[in-house]
């Protein structure tokens, strides 16, 4: 049986028929948000499958990475979804999308083969044919929202995030814009948890999740990474890391990108509450955010504004604070 349907109840049991997740991971990327999401733990991933919420419907999860069917088998879904035949379902890219226009007699990405030539189906081809049909797309990791790694200055393939792709305007059958859901990869109960509001949409069970300016969701990017951080205290009293292995002090001078990155791994960790960069000694290198990897590399080097933002504060209010924090310390 495939893993993707472990004990699916009826729709009788659940919020109706389910919803198909059709994960192409064959934009230019790595596979590491697939892997990523196998950790997730507040919802799992069997949480989904298993259709647990009271008025979700389960889904079914078609993703190469994880899937036990292979060849036509596995393929049979998206060339039922690209002719129309799929009652509802959620798109999700995940790599980011080349420009097959300058591929020249070749191709950049592609899966599955066209039954009547026998040649490879590019990714841009199956986008063009799926997302017409889709009620969701939702763009997950940060190439395939922003472009990401494989877009970084000199790339070859002219690689862009969905949205460049499919248009800023675009929208679904449904009339929902493009969710994007970065992260390199992205933090895992972040996938689950839009997975189960977006199944809750589809449902009538549910809202459609707040987005904001750059089509993420607004309640998972609300703040910044430091807003978040578990060292944020030190950085508000002035004391700062001097060398990476440092216990004590905010790392912005080893080159946090922290103050400028919207992000919440510092509050949900990365596998079950545990981790979370800056909380675990990382600097933060604002790998959720659109000018990622170009504008924060070199990604060692002290950010301008937060190294002036760091001087002001050691040598102005922030010694101020920890003497008077010193002294209520002592008092108590
Ligand atoms: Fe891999 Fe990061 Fe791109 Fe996801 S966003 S495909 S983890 S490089
Ligand atoms: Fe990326 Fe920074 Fe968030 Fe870590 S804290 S996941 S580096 S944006």
């Amino acid at each position: 049986m495939p893993a993707s349907r472990i004990d699916a109840p009826t729709a009788a049991d659940t919020g109706g028929d389910p919803v198909s997740v059709l994960w192409m991971t064959t934009g230019l990327g790595c596979d590491g948000d697939s892997i990523a999401m196998t950790a997730a733990r507040n919802p799992s991933l069997e949480d989904l499958l298993r259709g647990c919420f009271p008025g979700m419907p389960p889904m079914i999860v078609h993703n190469p990475v994880l899937a036990y069917e292979n060849g036509d088998e596995f393929m049979r879904v998206f060339f039922d979804a690209a002719a129309g035949k799929l009652e509802r379902f959620i798109l999700v890219l995940e790599g980011s999308v080349a420009n097959e226009q300058i591929a020249g007699d070749g191709h950049w990405a592609a899966f599955g083969l066209d039954p009547a030539t026998a040649e490879p189906i590019s990714t841009c081809r199956w986008i063009d044919r799926l997302a017409p049909h889709a009620d969701v797309v939702l763009a997950l990791g940060t190439c395939a929202a922003f472009g990401g790694i494989p877009a970084m200055r000199g790339n070859p393939t002219g690689a862009m995030g969905l949205s460049d792709y499919l248009g800023a305007g675009w929208t679904s059958r449904r009339g929902v814009p493009i969710v994007n859901l970065p992260g390199c990869p992205v933090q895992p109960d972040n996938v689950t948890e839009t997975l189960l509001q977006l199944g809750l949409h589809l449902a009538g069970a549910g809202p459609m999740i707040e987005l904001d300016e750059n089509g993420r969701p607004a309640r998972l990017f609300g703040r910044t990474v430091q807003q978040g951080c578990g060292r944020a205290g030190f950085a508000e009293q002035g004391e700062f890391a001097r060398t990476p292995g440092d216990h004590r002090g905010c790392l912005v001078r080893l080159g946090c990108k922290g103050p400028v990155a919207s992000c919440n791994v510092p509050i949900r960790g990365w596998v079950n509450g545990v981790g979370g960069c800056p909380n675990v000694g990382g600097i933060c290198i604002g790998c959720t955010m659109p000018a990622f990897p170009d504008k924060f590399m070199p990604f060692m080097a002290p950010d301008r504004f937060g190294l002036l933002a760091a001087r002001t504060v050691r040598f102005t209010y922030g010694p101020v604070l920890r003497r008077l924090r010193q002294h209520a310390i002592r008092r108590g």
